[in-house]
């Protein structure tokens, strides 16, 4: 088996441990004679791993019983078009805060339903920060506050939210569980499964249970949360494989220690590879320093040719998806919570060795 080190800002590197039950469960499961793939998702076997994934997920984050948890499909980009379609009601609008590419498809699909106000923009130092809080003005009677905790393709994320009189929703599709967050503080947390949780084509879904009932008779029954909650997440046939893994990943990070030990330990890798960034003016790093995200590390070099020749050259050395987002380029080095600590010895060992011989 030849593992590389996987630096892709998702899908992205899961937990070797959880691929590895996966495998060897793939084509009988647990003595059942079939695939888990091939079961009912209403039979007792996947009951029972639906019920853990939400229990798992509710330990790790805190979650209360004021909240539903659901695995729906569609990804985070559904979740877009969702929260507007069931909390934008007519005559009222929602606040924005844009912060980079994620939370600017959040405010277009939003703008299709209602008013939105971007009450602030990043654009002036082209996404490289987030704001201070305390200059924030909200909308008076917002009928939601959203953010975007962790901008994957810039590579900076909130170190803190702010606190709201209307619903805070934040999209936390790439740093969801790898620190510890208040869960209270927010109405709705939300996220594409494809980075810290699981395969991509699911959203997980925290939502505080008085909100789903806002939603207007005039969207269809599909998208509205209250339809999803009765009987969680089956509604529809789940993604069960996807449910599946991400209770396999949720059992993994319970044995971590949870989400404050993978916290210390994503703090420590992402510390590593931006010491190396700081050491020398080789390295471009992109982020405001206050806002750099332990998740998605994004710098530039001098010019495009040796950013093309690092990645190429990284490749080579088994340092893979190093290269950034094609709508910005420069170099992302994507470290979700089953990046392993080796890789980043790899990784800075590399840069270093990339540095004296480039610089
Ligand atoms: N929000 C953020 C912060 C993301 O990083 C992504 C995907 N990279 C999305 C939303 C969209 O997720 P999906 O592709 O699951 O719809």
């Amino acid at each position: 088996m030849n593992r590389i080190y996987n630096f892709s800002s998702g899908p992205a590197v899961l937990p070797l441990t959880v691929l590895e039950q996966a495998q060897r469960e793939l084509v009988d499961f647990e003595g059942s004679g079939m695939s888990l793939m091939e079961m009912s998702h209403r039979g007792k076997i996947f009951d029972a791993i639906i019920k853990a994934a939400e229990t798992n997920f509710r330990t790790l984050m805190g979650i209360s019983d004021d909240y539903a948890v659901l695995f729906l499909p569609g990804g985070a980009s559904q979740q877009f078009a969702m929260i507007p379609l069931n909390l934008l009601l007519p005559g009222t609008s929602a606040d924005y805060i844009n912060t980079g590419s994620w939370a600017t498809k959040a405010i277009k699909e939003a703008k299709i339903v209602g008013d939105v106000n971007v009450i602030w923009d990043g654009k002036a130092d082209n996404y490289m920060s987030t704001p201070d809080l305390a200059g924030l003005r909200f909308t008076a009677n917002a009928a939601y506050v959203h953010l975007c905790s962790n901008e994957t393709i810039g590579g900076i994320r909130f170190p803190e939210f702010p606190k709201t009189d209307a619903p805070l929703i934040a999209d936390m599709s790439s740093d969801i569980m790898s620190r510890v967050i208040d869960v209270n503080q927010f109405a709705m947390i939300y996220a594409g499964a494809q980075k810290n949780l699981g395969p991509s084509g699911m959203a997980v879904v925290v939502l505080r249970k008085d909100l789903a009932e806002r939603c207007p008779d005039t969207v269809n029954y599909f998208f509205r949360y209250k339809t999803h909650m009765p009987e969680p997440s089956l509604y529809n046939t789940p993604n069960t494989w996807a449910v599946y893994i991400f209770k396999l990943i949720t059992d993994w990070a319970i044995e971590q220690g949870g989400v404050a030990a993978i916290q210390k330990w994503n703090e420590e890798k992402a510390a590593a590879v931006y010491r190396v960034l700081d050491a020398s003016p080789f390295w471009k790093p992109c982020a405001n320093p206050a806002n750099r995200s332990i998740m998605n590390i994004t710098w530039r070099l001098e010019t495009e040719e040796l950013e093309k020749k690092f990645v190429a050259e990284a490749a080579a050395a088994g340092l893979d998806g190093l290269k950034g987002h094609r709508s910005v380029g420069g170099i992302r080095a994507s470290i979700y919570n089953a990046f392993p600590m080796e890789g980043i010895t790899a990784l800075t060992a590399f840069m270093e060795d990339f540095a004296k011989k480039n610089g």
